[in-house]
């Protein structure tokens, strides 16, 4: 370890000394001190790389399998963006080194890695500034709903409600409630925000409207500048849910329509994989107006070219995540979109709703799609007839598919949410159509041998209610 430190820490940076005065043992209060060594367990390395590979196999994973999840995008992301972040430049700079004095000096390359992706991030989306701070999408959407009310307050407006369509996700309610605000519910209208339900809405109270775009049902929102219009009236603020940006990347920039807020996921969308409850990164974008308030510190480029950290923000809502949030998911996002560059992102997009409405229209004879017109970057379909969305799911764990995202959005009875991503190949749709086919002829055809799948896994369905009821505990994982 100290070797480790010496070299590639303090050999750089020439303010550690390699040779510390006095131990560890020297340093601690004796009281803090073992009086016997810990007894920890001796394994030999390929005992411990074969416990390890054994239960990374037990996963089901983007890189052994399509993975159809629908709402969070769980797509296959290149390994040569991991490469990047564990570069040891990066993953062994200590996080304290830009706030020490004159430590700023020593992390010029880390700081300049967070601007220039900050800069990345306004000109894709179009806002003026940005932050990287938040450490996912929802504690972006905190963020963002944080700025609206610190703005509404610097102006001396009283407002207290927040408008979700129940076409939104899920976070967007909690957020705001997070935040604050007391949440109004609108209803969608053929799968759209309806400007005039919005309208009836939106009293003097409302100080923001949280669009989730494309929305939960893969439709983009149709109506957003007589949206932004109405909203301008009553000075309530328009936020974008970002989440899926891999539906837009290079065909909309959401600052140009109007949008006052709008957040990223680089887990999804730049880089790094969602789910697992890894770290991820919730950027969050803002037009002039909302610029005072950013958290603090921000990255900022002086005249001089170098890079500081700055807190001098008297109206900022503060800070919003430890250090600067996630460093090694953003580095990952900068290394994509370097790699991928301005016509790469386009084709992202452009392949994540191809992919998206070849299933739509090839699976359009099998399931209900309720919503049967372009679809951005996934599509919600219905379980056909007598069927259960439960039961298809099931099926398709047999054919070693992972379940599509299911009973989500509410809005859509025996909703069969399906993600393919821009990142699976033609022969990958190809297969899991042909699969998706025979579960829902096999319901149709033997509804009681679909709905005694799984049968293939090692696991059988679990009865729901009875494992509610009496819960059993055990650390025996088999
Ligand atoms: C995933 C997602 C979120 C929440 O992001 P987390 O990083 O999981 O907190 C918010 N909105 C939409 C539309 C999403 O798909």
């Amino acid at each position: 370890m100290k070797t480790i430190f010496a070299q590639s820490v303090a050999g750089r940076t020439g303010v550690l000394s390699e040779k510390p005065e006095k131990n560890a043992a020297q340093m601690l209060p004796a009281s803090l001190l073992r009086k016997q060594p810990p007894r920890l367990p001796e394994l030999s390395e390929l005992d411990v790389v074969r416990h390890f590979t054994r239960l990374s196999q037990r996963n089901y994973s983007v890189d052994s399998h399509f993975y159809p999840l629908g709402s969070c995008t769980m797509k296959y992301n290149p390994k040569f963006t991991e490469y990047v972040a564990a570069l040891s430049g990066f993953s062994e700079a200590h996080p304290l080194l830009p706030q020490l004095s004159g430590g700023a000096a020593h992390a010029q390359g880390a700081l300049q890695c967070i601007w220039e992706m900050e800069q990345w991030l306004c000109e894709i989306s179009g806002m003026a500034a940005s932050t990287l701070q938040p450490m996912a999408g929802a504690n972006g959407e905190f963020t963002g709903v944080k700025l609206i009310a610190a703005y509404h307050q610097d102006k001396g407006n009283k407002k207290t409600k927040v408008i979700c369509p129940d076409s939104a996700h899920g976070t967007n309610p909690a957020s705001a409630v997070l935040a604050g605000y007391e949440v109004v519910n609108i209803a969608s209208k053929d799968g759209m925000i309806d400007p005039e339900v919005l309208e009836a809405a939106l009293t003097d109270e409302v100080a923001a409207v949280m669009m989730t775009c494309p929305n939960t049902l893969g439709l983009f929102e149709k109506h957003l500048t007589r949206i932004v219009e109405k909203l301008r009236r009553v000075d309530a603020l328009l936020y974008y849910d970002g989440a899926n940006m891999n539906a837009i990347m290079g065909k909309m920039r959401v600052g140009d329509v109007g949008f006052d807020v709008v957040h990223w996921n680089l887990h999804k969308t730049l880089g790094t994989p969602h789910g697992g409850g890894g770290p991820g990164s919730g950027p969050v974008g803002v037009s002039e107006r909302l610029v005072p308030y950013l958290p603090v510190p921000r990255v900022e480029k002086g005249k001089d070219g170098l890079f500081t950290l700055n807190g001098a923000y008297p109206k900022s809502i503060g800070q919003i995540a430890p250090f600067y949030g996630n460093f090694g998911v953003m580095l990952k996002a900068l290394a994509y979109v370097l790699r991928l560059g301005g016509e790469g992102l386009k084709r992202v997009s452009e392949y994540a709703v191809l992919n998206a409405n070849y299933l739509r229209a090839c699976l359009g004879d099998v399931l209900e799609i309720p919503y049967d017109r372009i679809c951005a970057h996934e599509f919600v379909a219905s379980a056909p007839g007598e069927l259960h969305a439960l039961d298809i799911a099931k099926g398709l764990l047999d054919k070693g598919y992972h379940a599509p995202t299911i009973y989500f959005p509410l809005i859509v009875k025996e909703c069969i949410m399906i993600e393919p991503t821009e990142t699976e190949s033609k022969e990958t749709l190809d297969a899991f159509i042909a699969a998706l086919r025979e579960v829902v002829a096999q319901g149709k055809s033997d509804p009681d041998a679909l709905h005694a799948a799984p049968v293939r896994l090692p696991v059988r369905r679990l009865d729901e209610t009875q494992a509610a009821r009496s819960m059993v505990l055990t650390d025996d994982m088999g």
